[in-house]
């Protein structure tokens, strides 16, 4: 049971939403544009939220930016419009966990925010609560920790810490860090992955969409390293870190 804030102009999906929510067991809150989700933040503590990106006054984007300029690492789930692609990478990139494209069911609604909740609370994303003192990183990672990787493997390491990586995580990061500081586009990563053993060949089977939520993982995982992968828009993606 979650405290959920739920960030909706359309009155229809809005009341849908808190129907759903809060028969699953959550508490929730709703606004109905981005002054007033604002001013709900500003008052109380939620444990997650949904956010529409199409918002009057204050736009979706913008609650989100400002609510990660506060360093809230609060889950927030965006609804987007089915052909805005670009809003689901800005909105990736400002920090959200994950999207949704309308028209969406409530069952993968629900799915997907219990999930991300799930995530939420593990002690490794701290998000709802302010680091753990408890639990002390291996003492190379307070300095800069450079990313290593066998391809032999293969595993990944960010200085003796290994990264538990997903084989198409791997390609990719494999990719960015041998051409680092250089872009990589997105037709190598999808060569990439479906060269890859046990890959379903067929191509054009692997879409643009899933390369993001797979940039965006893997961004998760290199969290407070000194490592970042840059969207360079109309191109592809790069990586920035030591040694670049
Ligand atoms: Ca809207």
């Amino acid at each position: 049971m979650a405290r959920l804030l739920i960030v909706e102009d359309d009155e229809l999906l809005r009341d849908g939403l808190e129907e759903l929510l809060t028969r699953a067991g959550h508490t929730t809150r709703t606004a109905s544009d981005g002054e007033a989700a604002l001013a709900q933040l500003q008052a109380q503590v939620f444990d997650g939220m949904v956010l529409d990106l199409g918002l009057p006054h204050v736009d979706g984007m913008t609650v989100l930016r400002l609510l990660r300029a506060r360093q809230s690492a609060m889950p927030v789930l965006i609804l987007t419009a089915r052909d805005g692609v670009e809003d689901r990478v800005e909105g990736l990139n400002a920090g959200a966990d994950d999207y949704l494209t309308k028209p969406f069911s409530m069952d993968e609604l629900l799915a997907r925010l219990q999930s991300m909740l799930r995530r939420a609370s593990l002690p490794a994303f701290g998000a709802t609560a302010s680091p753990a003192p408890a639990l002390q990183p291996p003492a190379d990672t307070q300095a800069t920790p450079t990313l290593s990787m066998d391809a032999q493997l293969p595993r990944a390491w960010l200085g003796s810490t290994a990264l538990d990586l997903t084989p198409r995580e791997w390609a990719l990061l494999d990719l960015l860090l041998n051409q680092q500081g250089q872009v990589v586009s997105r037709e190598a990563v999808l060569a990439a992955w479906q060269a890859q053993p046990g890959e379903p060949g067929a191509a054009g089977a692997l879409s643009s969409n899933a390369l993001e939520v797979y940039v965006h993982r893997l961004r998760r995982k290199l969290a407070g390293s000194a490592y970042g992968i840059r969207n360079i828009r109309g191109l592809g993606y790069l990586l920035d870190g030591p040694g670049a």
